[in-house]
């Protein structure tokens, strides 16, 4: 494990912690009640932040699939990490280790590493993050060399403070327990790419793991659910994409409507996708080995 100093220990120890605050102050709103607009608060701060966790952590800046101006990707990372989940070096050093032994024994929170049904959802909904593997074991240096980066990475937790006292300000003790609502709700969504989108869901691309497309873990966090495209191309901008009776099928996928969005206000460019002909190379049954295959088979019969 890479040696951190005390300071970026504590940083990091204080992720963990406001999550699991986050979950007994979800309670709040028992004692409370909630309105509609502090109903439309959950889904707004719910929505927004999933944004930046997809399209702003994830996309942008783990995978580079398409370019962005740095101030643009510096306030994205601000708003992600009022998240909860953590700062850029952080979250980019564990995606990457992950696609890098994906379902290996060193991943570091894949749930086909576990013994029985039970014990591998709870590890990689988050029960990793209690154990010793919350600790990357190397940091992103692109990330770390970036000096805005790296001080939103060690200061996670400042915009999660932030955007709860603003909760507070806006509407009291049931704004602050949406806000934990959220948050609490925030954060078992992304997990459920760790877990479900590793378990269940159909694979129509070739990949060495068991990453899966799953539409429920799609509608959950925008289009990350076609986890299985994602880990056959990975630097692909579009993740809504699937093969079906041998032709490329687009699928619904919000984080790259709001990536082409930004690209429409010049905020995105370069955005990276596979050709169809690199797509259907990668299926499960490209029509190019199928066919030679299906040929041999009649060539046999007529021979017969
Ligand atoms: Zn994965
Ligand atoms: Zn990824």
């Amino acid at each position: 494990m890479k040696q951190y100093s005390p300071l970026t220990i504590i940083f990091y120890i204080i992720g963990p912690i406001l999550i699991i605050l986050s979950h007994f102050g979800s309670l709040l709103v028992f004692k409370t009640g909630l309105s509609w607009g502090a109903m439309l608060w959950i889904v707004f701060l719910y929505l927004i932040r999933m944004l930046g966790t997809t399209a702003i952590y994830h996309r942008l800046l783990t995978h580079k699939s398409y370019h962005a101006p740095a101030l643009f990707l510096w306030l994205g990372c601000i708003v992600t990490a009022s998240a909860g989940q953590m700062g850029p070096s952080w979250w980019k050093a564990h995606h990457m280790s992950h696609h890098q032994h994906s379902d290996s024994e060193l991943d570091t929170h894949s749930p086909n590493t576990q013994s029985n049904a039970i014990a591998s959802f709870y590890w990689s909904q988050g029960g990793w993050l209690l154990s010793p593997n919350f600790f990357p074991d190397k940091l992103p240096r692109d990330v770390e060399n970036d000096h805005v980066l790296k001080v939103i990475d060690r200061l996670h937790f400042v915009p999660v403070f932030a955007l709860a006292a603003l909760s507070y300000f806006i509407g009291g003790l049931e704004y602050l327990g949406a806000f934990f609502l959220s948050t609490t709700l925030l954060f078992h969504g992304v997990q459920t790419v760790n877990s479900l989108a590793h378990i269940v869901g159909d694979r129509p691309f070739i990949t060495n793991d068991f990453s899966r497309n799953n539409a429920f873990v799609a509608l959950l966090t925008l289009g990350e659910g076609w986890h299985n495209l994602h880990h056959a191309f990975q630097s692909s901008s579009r993740h809504g994409i699937t093969i079906r009776f041998g032709r490329v099928v687009y699928l619904p996928d919000p984080t790259y409507s709001f990536i082409k969005m930004l690209e429409f206000f010049k905020l995105a460019s370069k955005l990276r996708m596979p050709t169809e002909t690199d797509l259907l190379a990668r299926s499960e049954l490209p029509p190019a080995v199928e066919t030679p295959v299906v040929s041999a088979y009649v060539d046999a019969k007529i021979v017969k």
